[in-house]
């Protein structure tokens, strides 16, 4: 099985084969690169790496690669607590303490840091002792969307596995498999909008998809230039709560702005938004997203949800 889940990266899956097969394995690994690059999948087929019982390793299918993927290996630890926005210097010093007992079930410990860029400096001062004198058995894998914030210290101490971008018709072959409905025109957005990386390209299309009936609506009587439509769907949400309709109005703010930025030549993954951009001129646009930032600060005053519903059926007609 390998590295192979992870697409792309080629010279990082063969090197990090060739080191394991020859029983190479570093303390400290810090992947990095941005958000939606595979990091994660890489840490998690890593971690089985480094405790499978199997010739080729991660097999992925003995009992300590299964318990790694299903996340309930006692020797793979994570260290986070994604409530809080700086990782917890207690829970550093916490996994600090825990490295120095013997793993329960394999030769190594593995400890997860999901997002090292937010241990702040205490927090990678406390790493730091460990970096310096590990157990044997200790290993240590860092994810970072920004490496630049971690301390020289403990960023030379890692061995870096840096996520690169995939080329377009590897990114294609994956997202037309995924996404079977999607038009090849909103997957070639999402893939020119997604850097190069897999799950920005996924998370753009699976917005496009998950669009609420009235954000489609306003796309329809928007586009169609059709009041008694944009009234007839504004009637009703008269009568919801204000954070309900803070909410649609915000996802109609998006898809106004994003139709706006198509007009400017940027490509939008929504096909809604580009319909929008291709029946309405920029400056109808631009009122539109005016209109709606207006009615998202009236929802946070004590105007009521009526009153908003109104000023945008004249403000949008
Ligand atoms: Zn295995």
């Amino acid at each position: 099985m390998g590295f192979e889940a992870i697409l792309g990266n080629r010279r990082l899956k063969e090197n990090l084969t060739q080191s394991l097969s020859k029983g190479h394995i570093s303390h400290f690994y810090l992947i990095s690169g941005p958000e939606g690059s595979g990091k994660h999948t890489l840490a998690r087929l890593l971690a089985a790496a480094i405790l499978c019982r199997s010739g080729q390793k991660p097999c992925l299918h003995c009992g300590p690669c299964r318990k790694v993927m299903d996340g309930n290996h006692p020797d793979f630890i994570t260290v986070d607590d994604p409530e809080k926005k700086t990782v917890p210097v207690d829970l550093i010093r916490q996994a600090r303490a825990d490295i120095y007992i013997r793993p329960n079930e394999s030769e190594y410990k593995v400890y997860l840091f999901p997002r090292a860029q937010d241990m702040g400096i205490p927090g990678q001062n406390a790493l730091l002792k460990v970096l310096e004198e590990p157990p044997r058995y200790g290993v240590f894998i860092l994810l970072t969307d920004n490496p630049d914030k971690l301390l020289p210290t403990v960023r030379s101490r890692c061995t870096e596995l840096k996520m690169q971008a995939l080329p377009e018709g590897e990114l294609q072959a994956a997202l037309s498999g995924q996404f079977p409905q999607a038009q090849p025109e909103d997957i070639a957005a999402a893939i020119a909008r997604s850097g190069g990386f897999l799950g920005q390209a996924q998370r753009l299309l699976g917005e496009a998809d998950q669009l609420q009936p009235q954000t489609r609506a306003f796309a329809d009587a928007f586009s169609q230039k059709d009041p008694l439509a944009l009234i007839q769907l504004l009637a009703p949400m008269e009568k919801w709560k204000r954070d309900a309709l803070a909410e649609i109005l915000a996802a109609w703010l998006e898809l106004t702005e994003s139709a706006l930025a198509a007009r400017g030549g940027v490509r939008a993954v929504s096909p809604l938004a580009r319909r929008i951009a291709a029946s309405r001129s920029a400056g109808e646009i631009l009122e539109a997203v005016k209109a709606l930032k207006q009615a998202l600060d009236y929802t946070q005053s004590n105007v009521s949800p009526g009153a908003i519903c109104g000023y945008l059926a004249w403000a949008l007609r």
